[in-house]
């Protein structure tokens, strides 16, 4: 593994990236394939096309560069590029469960996450098995012989709920099926998911690592033998991402350090003052006291995070209300970016789920989902206090 600078900005600036030699920028490779000396030269790469440049739905220069400088970023073993964080999730849950084999997930996910579960893994004849938060403590308890993977999401979207890493590991002692994290919310300078014995690590690199809301991207993060089936499956169901996309978010990574420090910074802000505002009965950050998660976010989760959520007012017309007087902050379905977004969970990213089971998990009408920028903050506060004096207190 190349070194790794210790501090997270040096790490995104410079981590597996050798700027000593060359220009500093990262190198654009945009070719799709690479020509053969003869035709006694084309067996050796094409058997070898995992280690080799041959085809660029295989692997390419540009997609290794930035593969490298994330797994450094987080100090795991080794990382590979998706074209989009659902197609990670997607071969990161077919390269391990078949028909038959049984699949426990936490049961706050990004609404996307649950679709798939339903809709592809479970009706590919896989059991899926949901555990509410609450429960993931004791998920030992339901691994069974026929259990290939243990599913999780932490921090949740969108109300920023933890899972207890230390316990979860604990529950399921030495002889466990392998456990993937969903990281997106968290980024890798968040948590150490690797540190915390994660198998598979996932992240949407649409969201933070890429940052400008200019791209489409997956990523997952683990041990070289543990990524070996999803890069095999990954040649053959073409879900790598293409080297454009992968430069973009090569650049993107160089500057994540100081997006999220100040996204976080703003976000504990606006937060705080939104908690204290007449008009919000309730917010959902962990860096407040007030979270569920707050004792086990000071040790797990210390930046607290970008998003956060809050219930605009008593019921959905005062959640509209407030969406919709919004000046400055963009309604759009996305997170992560520099932009600061606004998304009502009830119809854009959980949709997919019945009001009921919104209920269930803690999503209800009222609650926005705030996704915190670059911006001043000042000027952030400004157009929420103005979006919330249009609603009757
Ligand atoms: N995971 C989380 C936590 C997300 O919020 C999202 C999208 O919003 C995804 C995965 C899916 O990522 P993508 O849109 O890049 O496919």
């Amino acid at each position: 593994m190349p070194h790794r600078p210790s501090g997270s900005s040096t790490r995104c600036v410079h981590a597996g990236r050798d700027r000593r030699k060359g220009g500093l920028a990262l190198s654009l490779s945009p070719a799709s394939v690479y020509a053969f000396d003869s035709l006694a030269d084309v067996d050796r790469p094409l058997e070898r096309s995992d280690e080799v440049d041959v085809y660029a739905r295989y692997r390419h220069p540009t997609g290794r560069a930035v593969e490298e400088h994330l797994a450094c970023l987080a100090g795991a073993e080794d990382a590979l590029l998706f074209s989009s964080g659902m197609a990670a999730l997607t071969e990161t849950v077919l390269a391990s469960c078949s028909a038959g084999d049984h699949l426990l997930a936490s049961s706050e996910t990004y609404g996307g996450t649950t679709e798939l579960l339903r809709r592809v893994v479970a009706a590919g004849g896989v059991e899926v098995e949901f555990v509410p938060f609450g429960e993931l403590g004791m998920l030992g308890k339901l691994v069974r012989p026929s259990t290939r993977l243990v599913f999780v999401e932490s921090p949740s979207n969108p109300l920023l709920h933890l899972v207890d890493f230390e316990s979860l590991f604990a529950s399921l002692g030495d002889t466990r099926p392998p456990v993937a994290l969903d990281a997106t919310l968290a980024t890798p300078l968040g948590q150490d998911a690797v540190q915390a014995g994660f198998d598979l690590i996932l992240h949407s690199a649409t969201k933070y690592l890429g940052g400008h809301d200019d791209l489409v991207a997956g990523a997952v993060l683990g041990r070289r033998e543990r990524l070996a089936p999803l890069r095999a499956r990954r040649r053959i169901t073409g879900t790598n991402c293409g080297p454009h996309t992968a430069w973009l978010l090569g650049r993107g990574m160089s500057t994540l350090a100081l997006r999220w420090e100040r996204q976080c910074a703003n976000a504990l802000e606006l937060a705080r003052r939104l908690e204290a505002h007449p008009s919000v009965p309730r917010v959902h950050y962990p860096g407040l006291s007030s979270h569920p998660n707050h004792a086990l976010a000071l040790r797990q989760f210390p930046d607290f995070g970008a998003i956060l959520a809050f219930e605009a007012g008593p019921d959905l017309d005062a959640a509209r209300r407030v969406h919709d007087a919004l000046r400055l902050v963009v309604r759009a379905p996305s997170l992560g970016g520099v932009e600061s977004q606004v998304l009502h969970p009830a119809t854009a990213s959980h949709r997919a789920l019945s009001a009921e089971e919104r209920e269930r998990i803690g999503i209800p009408d009222r609650l926005l989902r705030l996704s915190v920028g670059i911006e001043d903050v000042e000027d952030l506060w400004a157009d929420l206090e103005q979006a919330l004096g249009s609603t009757p207190g």
